[in-house]
């Protein structure tokens, strides 16, 4: 798809954010658990004063509309779930996504125990998909990251990734749960909550120029 580079500013996986989405192994557990998405090409519209969060969209490479940032969005109800793609209302295709390298590896190696079910997921994962955008709120969505929002966004966000680091990823890897892992985990997590939390604030509060 072409863009007007006048009007936008095109973000591809070269982008810092999305490099960080893609380079970050801790992104595999939004991506893969979550199922967090973000797409491969976003639009930020440069004639606009409004912050980055109201004047980004996402194309849809299928139909060629230009989504709304905020299709995909807690607000909506819609911000998680996106498993196999951000979905367009509008045409019912879906919007390619980046892929982080530690959950593309995971993928990977366990292709042969969820491969089978694939076509199967994936047809009931877009069966379920038209109705999560039939009531879409795009006006006045609020900001999460505004003002002290930022503190408690990414206090929940830390607070989420030392459960699963500290309690479900050891499991995983046959080792047993420690106080020494809990004691390292409560700081770590709470100051990477703290700078993801600050990182969102500024990038989706970032404003255009006057
Ligand atoms: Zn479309």
């Amino acid at each position: 798809m072409d863009f007007d580079t006048d009007k936008y500013q095109v973000y591809t996986w070269k982008s810092w954010w999305n490099l960080h989405w893609i380079i970050n192994p801790v992104m595999a557990v939004n991506e893969l658990l979550l199922g967090q998405r973000v797409p491969e090409v976003s639009l930020l519209d440069k004639t606009s004063v409004k912050p980055a969060l109201k004047r980004t969209y996402v194309p849809c490479p299928h139909c060629g509309k230009l989504h709304d940032n905020m299709t995909w969005s807690s607000h909506n109800g819609t911000a998680f779930k996106n498993w196999f793609g951000l979905y367009c209302y509008n045409c019912g295709g879906i919007i390619p996504c980046l892929k982080n390298w530690f959950s593309l590896l995971l993928l990977t190696l366990t292709y042969p125990v969820w491969g089978w079910f694939k076509g199967n997921l994936k047809k009931r994962w877009l069966e379920k998909q038209p109705a999560r955008y039939k009531e879409l709120e795009l006006e006045n969505v609020p900001n999460p990251f505004e003002g002290y929002g930022w503190v408690k966004q990414g206090l929940q966000w830390g607070l989420f990734m030392f459960i699963i680091m500290t309690f479900i990823f050891p499991f995983f890897i046959g080792e047993a749960i420690n106080w020494k892992r809990i004691l390292v985990g409560i700081p770590v997590w709470t100051l990477a909550g703290l700078l993801f939390g600050f990182s969102m604030k500024l990038v989706v509060g970032k404003t255009g120029k006057k």
